[in-house]
């Protein structure tokens, strides 16, 4: 243990600044074996703010050699000043003053890839939450915000390019082989959004013309041999921009958009100013090397990080503890432009997933928090997925609640009223009320609790009054505003006229367009003129991130699945059908009874083949069995291998009785087409590989050969891997291993193509268990400075290969655990990430539980252990 425990910081003590930064002078000097950084502040006290203070002023700073510190020109004292660990203290300062700082730092030993630190050959800088005190001293806090000038110096030879925020100002060469750029950025911003690169990078160049006719240009820098892959990006980012015009009237504001990519990154991308800078798996693609599901991503990443522009950059957030302010809100505005690119029932289809299988995970365990944390220990530790994904359908409900037209209202009001200020998430509530005139008081319930609201549902019909009734309870003590999205399917499949009886029902006014308000503990819906008991079809287009229980008859699923004429619930209806199924095999099992998978499963699977409403994006997500994760989170206690044995026995014969029909479907398909990231290529690829994938499971028939001709003869790395995977994924092991040796040979110089080649094996049952993970992470493709690495094999074998993790032995924990140590002390934010997992031991079946729990003991023995690691496991092992 050690001697102090790291602190938690609450909302409750928030106070402002008690200085304000007018301007930011910084001159960095890099050199191979330190930099120097001086600053020049142009400081006065926060006398709005805080009205006669008269106290010293406090910086932040951490890992920094201090070489002098000059106010208003004078070089200060050692008494005039204090340094401790994480702060500078300055006893006396008038109330407008400059402050300039000399700080010397070490880039290329910086493993936490936090502040400035180099990637390959090249600089870099990661400031988002707190990496700007790894820089200089300063008050590292989002609501100080300033304008900053930038001078970066490097060896010209080595570091011919130079960038930094806003626009270039003046450039300079100097006799000693050295050269300089000046940066200046006109808009104010917190030193969360400050960013430098400099680097040897070659640069794809484009021009996109604003709503207002200026012309802005947009550069993609990245190290020379990728200059072919960063097409997409900048296709992606054009579409982003004129879509933010579009949809919510935001223009760019800079004469110049410029991104970055780097191989070393903690996250996916940073949104800094003017600058972004993405994890190079974010934003490089050619079709040889990328797969689809890697466009997808870039598309909706370049996007996400472009939208910060306005959500995030021009209106911040005040602390903290408002980040989902900023995420939740720039997710939602992603996800609404991935559906309007693409197929947006699949895109809801994935983000519920998300939800329903991590989110709620996380909601149940040790570090469940509101989408509006009220503390914590290290925020790094906050970037999760309920700040994320929860507060985007947060966001998605007020949407609901307000309809397009209005939400649309609220967002032109809170950029109007905030622009230029860090705000807090009660103030976007309120632009949202404004300017719709009307409150959410108990809407914003969802975000100051954790936890998932469940909601229960009963039935009745009478067939003499010919009413339908739907009583509906949640489980929340105070209850929540849900807004229930619902439908009635009479006996052809058919949406019935919703009519509501006035009396009987608890609030008439609160169902509107199909959109139910549940408001109070337990509610009553009655609807007349129901001439025979309807199908019920609830929570239509996931609109409400709750558990909805219904007590529905496997008939009544069949039916849902063959007509519900909402997407979401259409697809949701066959996982209802085939959880439940599982579900029965898993008894079966445990009671030592014979195996039998109900055949209306069988007959329900094969009819989807030959529907033709369903498009080949849908279609391929409706084959798709329930994950491992997802039934393991509907699970009281969690026996891993129970879940898999049973979920393996009804793939199995799915596989086997609709073999025929797979292979001809897999077949049509597959027909050879210059390769397009197009959302119709992509599904029809996407639809053909899942076909390969269930026919590789298949004990009748013999289609290997199918997938070694694939992965022989294809011009993509979708298809290849798609094939490569299938075979890994099933028990052809002498095939399984020379594509994965051919393939390694085949890309052993592209480390964005290796990744997913170790992907692939860490998350296969049959190649993932803990030896070959041993052999991976001793392999010559490794790194363990490398976030990107880590997560394709450890992150990978702990999240994916469920079985080989939970080996009864224990010994996947023990790796975790070993790499987790590792990691405390080189990237903790990245050793802490990788706890998740470990951290719902009490969810498990015994033995393993116990199991999980020592491991977790053995990394809070550690001397050293890091806020980040310490947070995680700690609140793991406390109740
Ligand atoms: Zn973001």
């Amino acid at each position: 243990m050690q001697d102090t425990q790291p602190k938690s910081i609450y909302l409750k003590d928030y106070q402002p600044p008690h200085f304000v930064i007018e301007e930011t002078h910084l001159r960095f000097d890099l050199f191979e074996e330190y930099s120097q950084v001086d600053s020049r502040l142009v400081m006065r006290r926060n006398h709005q703010q805080h009205a006669g203070y008269t106290g010293p002023l406090v910086l932040v700073g951490q890992q920094l050699e201090l070489l002098s510190i000059k106010v208003d020109g004078e070089l200060l004292t050692a008494d005039e000043y204090q340094v401790e660990d994480d702060s500078l203290t300055i006893n006396t300062v008038a109330d407008d003053f400059i402050l300039e700082i000399s700080t010397r730092i070490e880039p290329q030993n910086n493993t936490a890839l936090e502040g400035l630190y180099k990637s390959g050959g090249m600089f870099c800088t990661q400031c988002e939450a707190e990496g700007f005190r790894r820089i200089t001293y300063y008050l590292d806090r989002p609501d100080v915000m300033s304008i900053f000038t930038t001078e970066v110096i490097a060896d010209a030879s080595k570091y011919p390019i130079l960038l930094s925020n806003g626009n270039a100002v003046q450039r300079e060469t100097f006799a000693s082989g050295r050269h300089s750029v000046t940066w200046h950025d006109p808009h104010k911003k917190p030193c969360y959004l400050f960013a430098l690169v400099a680097g040897s990078l070659l640069v794809k160049e484009d021009t996109f013309k604003t709503m207002s006719g200026r012309t802005v240009d947009l550069q993609i820098f990245v190290e020379p041999q990728n200059i072919d892959k960063t097409d997409y990006a900048m296709d992606a980012l054009k579409r982003s921009m004129k879509w933010d015009e579009e949809k919510y009237g935001r223009e760019y504001d800079l004469d110049i958009f410029m991104i970055v990519a780097v191989d070393d990154f903690n996250m996916g991308a940073m949104e800094n100013k003017g600058l972004n800078i993405f994890n190079s798996s974010c934003v490089l693609a050619n079709p040889q090397t990328a797969t689809d599901s890697a466009y997808q991503r870039i598309e909706a990443i370049v996007a996400h990080e472009y939208f910060h522009n306005w959500s995030g950059n021009r209106v911040t957030c005040r602390d903290w503890f408002q980040l989902s302010l900023k995420e939740g809100f720039t997710v939602y505005r992603d996800a609404q432009f991935t559906a309007d690119m693409n197929s947006a029932t699949v895109k809801r289809i994935e983000d519920a997933a998300l939800m329903r299988t991590v989110q709620f995970a996380e909601d149940a365990g040790p570090m469940a928090h509101p989408v509006q944390p009220d503390s914590f220990i290290e925020i790094s530790n906050f970037y999760t997925v309920t700040i994320y994904e929860k507060g985007c359908e947060v966001v998605g409900m007020i949407n609901k609640l307000l309809g397009d037209e209005g939400f649309r209202k609220g967002s032109d009001l809170y950029f109007d009223r905030h622009d230029g200020q860090a705000v807090t998430i009660n103030e976007f509530v309120s632009a949202m009320e404004d300017a719709n005139n009307l409150s959410l008081t108990q809407f914003k319930r969802w975000y100051k609790s954790a936890g998932t609201p469940i909601v229960d549902v009963v039935s009745q019909y009478d067939d003499v009054a010919k009413t339908y009734t739907l009583n509906f309870k949640q489980s929340c003590a105070e209850p929540f505003l849900i807004p229930i999205e619902l439908g009635l399917l009479g006996e052809s499949g058919q949406d019935l006229e919703l009519v509501m009886d006035e009396n009987t029902s608890s609030k008439g006014d609160s169902f509107n367009g199909g959109i139910f308000q549940l408001t109070e503990k337990e509610q009553t819906l009655v609807f007349t003129g129901i001439e025979k008991e309807p199908v019920p079809s609830l929570l239509r287009d996931f609109s409400a991130p709750i558990k909805l229980n219904y007590d529905y008859s496997r008939d009544q699923l069949l039916f849902l699945l063959q007509y519900d004429s909402d997407g979401f619930n259409c697809w949701d209806a066959g996982q209802k059908l085939a959880l439940d199924v599982i579900y029965e095999v898993m008894s079966q099992q445990q009671a030592n009874l014979p195996l039998m998978v109900d055949p209306r499963l069988l007959t329900a699977y094969g009819s989807l083949l030959q529907r033709d409403d369903l498009d080949h994006a849908m279609l391929a997500k409706m084959l798709i069995l329930p994950s491992i994760s997802y039934i393991a989170e509907t699970q009281e206690e969690i026996d891993i291998h129970a879940i898999n044995q049973a979920r393996t026995h009804v793939q199995t014969i799915l596989a086997d009785a609709l073999a025929a029909d797979l292979e001809i479907l897999y077949k049509r398909l597959n027909i050879t087409q210059g390769y397009l990231p197009e959302p119709g290529q992509m599904a029809q690829r996407g639809l053909k590989n899942a076909a390969l994938s269930y026919l590789l499971k298949a004990t009748s028939g013999d289609y290997k050969a199918l997938a070694v001709n694939q992965f022989e003869n294809n011009d993509n790395m979708t298809d290849s891997m798609a094939a490569l995977a299938s075979l890994v994924n099933s028990n052809h092991s002498l095939e399984a291993r020379s594509a994965l040796d051919s393939f390694y040979q085949q890309w052993k110089a592209e480390p964005l193509v290796v990744n997913q080649w170790l992907a692939v094996q860490a998350g296969s049952a049959e190649y993932g268990h803990v030896e070959n993970i041993q052999k991976l992470l001793s392999h010559e493709a490794f790194d363990i400075k490398n976030p990107n690495k880590v997560r394709s094999v450890i992150g990978t074998f702990a999240g994916q290969s469920l079985v080989n993790f939970h080996a009864e032995d224990g010994s996947g924990y023990q790796l975790l655990a070993d790499n987790i140590i590792s990691l405390n002390t080189l990237n903790p934010q990245i050793a802490s990430r990788l706890v998740a997992p470990l951290s719902k031991w009490r969810r498990y079946v015994d033995q393993q539980g116990q199991q999980m729990k020592q491991q977790l003991q053995r990394i809070m023995a550690q001397p050293a252990l890091s806020k980040d690691v310490y947070e995680v496991v700690s609140k793991s092992l406390s109740l």
